[in-house]
């Protein structure tokens, strides 16, 4: 079986490991969200395509959710009393070697896609990690800081240094309309007999992989199940509500799920305090959705491909049975 997964950062790379243990058989490409990326003393930093491979690698810090295990922070420190920042983006000296060693080979001439190939060797995330896209995408939010006025800002320092406490007036995906999918991308997801969607932050994880263009349509050709990031009507851990505000979506199972549309989403999983949504031309299940511990995480990632099983299976049979009207 051959799955493609779209994620973000922490909610994402926790799925894709309780999908690994769901479907140890399964041949899964991630296609890994770079609208977060950011160029921070020089160094080109991924915290999304970063965090799943070092979480799938074995390397991350299980109890923050990013960066590495066993982290000390003496760079970042050494830094500071220079009067060099930001200091609000935490990069420790074990995660410093990894931007050095991507920025080294990106200025060498190597694109994204290659120079993730490359870390991932180390790492053996038991995946096909690809970013979305070669090409720079910046997500940008407009706030209105009550210190410096209207402005946009990367999306790092909204959701990192102001913790996303000043609302967003607009979210964009500075440079994803010019951007090319990164090799690989369209045939993973071509070649897939079921695209996920895991409990990734829908606007700024998700929605942005699905703005590279041609991307949606590729996904939407597909069978395609996503699990909810929001349970009764919150994100369970974060700030996702503020991005889905931002844009003028509910913070809700079912808002989320529309705002995908029944384009794309074929299936839903919301937890069980969200039982009963309904959402036109999508089918929804529920069932408990805490990613609380692995064997609970492995549980939702099956629930998510049983699903996608029985929508393809249906629509394989009404294909055929249009197919035999015909005759
Ligand atoms: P990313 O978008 O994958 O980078 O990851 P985040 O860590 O920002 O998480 C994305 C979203 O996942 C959050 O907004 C939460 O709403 C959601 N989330 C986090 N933990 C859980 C969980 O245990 N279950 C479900 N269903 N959603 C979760
Ligand atoms: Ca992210």
């Amino acid at each position: 079986m051959r799955i493609v997964a779209l994620a973000g950062g922490i909610g994402g790379a926790r799925f894709l490991r309780g999908l690994q243990a769901a479907a140890p058989e399964a041949e899964i490409t991630v296609i890994g969200n770079t609208g977060d990326d950011i160029s921070l003393f020089g160094l080109r930093v991924c915290p999304d395509l970063d965090t799943v491979m070092y979480t799938l690698g074995g390397g991350i810090n299980e109890e923050q959710g990013w960066g590495r295990a066993g982290e000390t922070f003496a760079v970042k420190e050494e830094l500071g009393a220079y009067g060099v920042g930001p200091g609000w983006f935490g990069l420790g000296d074990r995660d410093f070697a990894t931007h050095i060693v991507r920025t080294q080979m990106l200025e060498a001439g190597y694109k994204l896609s290659a120079v993730t190939e490359a870390l991932c060797d180390r790492w053996k995330p038991g995946v096909r990690l690809i970013p979305m896209t070669d090409d720079q995408v910046e997500t940008h939010v407009v706030v209105d800081d009550p210190e410096r006025g209207r402005r946009a800002i990367h999306f790092q320092e909204w959701w990192v240094r102001l913790r996303a406490s000043v609302p967003a007036e607009s979210i964009a995906a500075v440079g994803a309309e010019d951007a090319k999918p990164a090799p690989g991308v369209l045939a993973a997801i071509g070649d897939a007999d079921v695209v996920l969607l895991p409990p990734s932050n829908p606007v700024v994880s998700v929605g942005t992989i699905l703005a590279v263009p041609g991307v949606r349509d590729a996904v939407a050709a597909k069978t395609v199940v996503g699990v909810s990031p929001i349970i009764g009507g919150a994100p369970v851990r974060g700030m996702a509500d503020a991005c889905l505000t931002a844009i003028g979506v509910e913070t809700s199972a079912r808002a989320v799920a529309e705002y995908y549309g029944a384009d794309l989403l074929d299936g839903w999983l919301v937890d069980e305090a969200d039982a009963g949504v309904e959402v036109d031309g999508i089918e929804v299940r529920s069932r408990p959705l805490l990613m609380s511990d692995p064997d609970a995480t492995a549980a939702i990632a099956g629930a998510a491909l049983d699903l996608a099983r029985e929508l393809a299976a249906g629509a394989a049979g009404t294909a055929g049975a249009a197919g035999e009207d015909a005759r």
